[in-house]
């Protein structure tokens, strides 16, 4: 049994002024992608989390020893951090290097695909589409592909008709990209030893959500994902799963959906209904998808309530402008209200500026220097703040990995970190490069939605505070042009019921 596995994983937020292209993803080809080495490996390490089961391989090559399957490796792309479109030629590169190693791959039975799910190209719109359907057009209906996605993807109906099956991550904060993967490939090779043709069913649920409303440790994900594993136990059915969706993106498809993978043709009447029920259960929870953790209405109200706070460290989410979701990062509304307040004691991390950080590399340990911040690679939610400090602390990036350069420069009470391109702070290692200890500052903000496990574990206390910028988790306030509508919560609430769009069966 031969499986090819490839992919182009990313997440786009289209109202982001920054392009996506080659330099910003990182790329295994061949043999690399078997050794599940590095943060963004397509087998990145999970975390075993409470209630969740480790993954059970240490990489992809004992995965498929395991599974007597043989492995051929192409091309995986990871996209270093969520950013804007990907542009047209970058993907076309990528897609067409896959297509070409998929055709001189010989013999094949079945392909592997790692994907996000939030592809969004530049005149394509799901770059995920496209894909399978070139490699259809380019290996015919007989070889089965299997995918695996994180939860905050938007898919589609062409691509539910155009493969046989999906498997999608059941935590977030995200904790079983291996897990899902290998479900992916075991389910895989599962139908290609069993000679299954499973067939799909596709249901979109007219929903925009911010991840940070859809997380699974707290109701009513937590229930909605017991029921998706109990339905994907039933005899016919493979899986069935969830996806949250991707709401930032302003694309006609974006929507959260559900998909339920009848093992074959017989059992699929059965997976529709089970889809169906799946999608109503969903639909029918719209109104009650929260945070899970403390909120503040403003950057003001989270930097009074953590000063105030009896915790010796309060993490704070800049949410409005979070990179893991693909913004540029550099928003100065928060840096600026910190300043203005006179905060005796906070970090921010960081600030995406390579000339300022160019300038105190420049300038050495211990100098002063006056620098404009922010405001450059976004420029539509405020101008660049002019602050003087002293560089404490030179971080120079590991010439060998995808590693970021970190200036610290503390100004007045606060240690800001500037680097020298855009990254998010999402491990105590992050801060620790930068010569920060967080725990031991009063307040640390960060540039994410909710904070990732490592953080979330340490942190003392975690508040989110709901501020402007092309995250905002406030969907009402951002300016949507391509979405279908329609869809909540742009629209009234509206009357609704699942309906399968999908032919499962390589219709179109
Ligand atoms: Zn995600």
């Amino acid at each position: 049994m031969r499986i090819a596995i490839a992919g182009i994983s990313h997440e786009a937020l289209n109202t982001s002024p920054l392009p996506t292209t080659l330099e910003h993803f990182q790329v295994w080809r061949g043999d690399e992608i078997l050794k599940g080495e590095g943060q963004f490996a397509p087998y990145a390490a999970g975390a075993a989390a409470t209630g969740l089961a480790g993954p059970k391989y240490a990489s992809i090559s004992q995965m498929m020893n395991d599974l007597e399957a043989e492995p051929v490796p192409i091309l995986c792309a990871n996209g270093l951090a969520p950013s804007g479109t990907v542009d047209l030629n970058s993907y076309l590169q990528l897609r067409d290097e896959i297509i070409d190693g998929i055709q001189q791959a010989g013999q094949l039975d079945g392909i592997c695909l790692v994907l996000h799910g939030a592809l969004l190209v530049e005149h394509i719109w799901s770059g995920e589409t496209d894909l399978v359907r070139s490699i259809r057009a380019a290996v015919g209906n007989d070889i089965l592909i299997s995918a695996r996605f994180d939860l905050h993807g938007n898919l589609t109906e062409e691509f539910a008709n155009k493969t046989d099956i999906w498997t999608v991550y059941r935590t977030a904060p995200h904790r079983d990209a291996p897990q899902t993967l290998e479900r992916a490939m075991t389910l895989l090779a599962h139908c290609i030893r069993g000679g299954h043709r499973p067939r799909p069913v596709f249901v979109r649920v007219p929903m925009l959500l911010p991840g940070e409303r859809a997380t699974t440790d707290v109701e009513p994900m937590k229930s909605l994902l017991e029921l998706a594993i109990e339905i994907g136990r039933q005899p016919g059915i493979l899986t069935a799963e969830i996806l949250v969706g991707f709401g930032w993106a302003d694309a006609p498809h974006s929507a959260s959906s559900v998909v339920v993978i009848a093992e074959d043709e017989p059992h699929l009447p059965h997976a529709r209904r089970q889809a169906k029920r799946l999608a109503q259960a969903l639909w029918d929870q719209r109104h009650n998808f929260t945070f899970d953790q403390e909120v503040a209405a403003s950057a003001d109200e989270a930097i009074d309530l953590a000063l105030a706070a009896e915790e010796s460290c309060v993490f704070i989410a800049d949410s409005g402008d979070n990179p893991t979701a693909g913004t540029p990062g550099d928003v100065p509304h928060f840096l600026s209200r910190l300043l203005a307040k006179d905060v005796p004691d906070a970090i921010v991390a960081g600030i995406p500026d390579s000339a300022a950080a160019h300038a105190c590399f420049e300038a050495g340990v211990g100098a002063e220097v006056t620098l404009s911040l922010c405001g450059k690679l976004d420029t539509g939610h405020g101008a660049p703040v002019e602050v003087t400090g002293k560089v404490e602390h030179l971080y120079h990036a590991d010439p060998d990995a995808k590693d970021v350069s970190i200036a610290t420069v503390q100004v007045g009470g606060v240690r800001v970190l500037v680097t020298d391109r855009r990254t998010y702070f999402s491990t105590l290692n992050d801060f620790r490069k930068a010569g920060v200890e967080p725990l031991d500052h009063k307040i640390v903000v960060v540039k994410l939605g909710y904070l990732m496990p490592e953080l979330r574990d340490a942190a003392p206390r975690e508040i989110l505070a709901l501020t402007p910028g092309y995250s905002d988790m406030d969907f009402t306030r951002l300016p949507y042009r391509y979405v279908t509508r329609p869809i909540l919560p742009l629209d009234e609430d509206f009357a609704w019921s699942p309906v399968i769009t999908n032919v499962a069966g390589y219709g179109g």
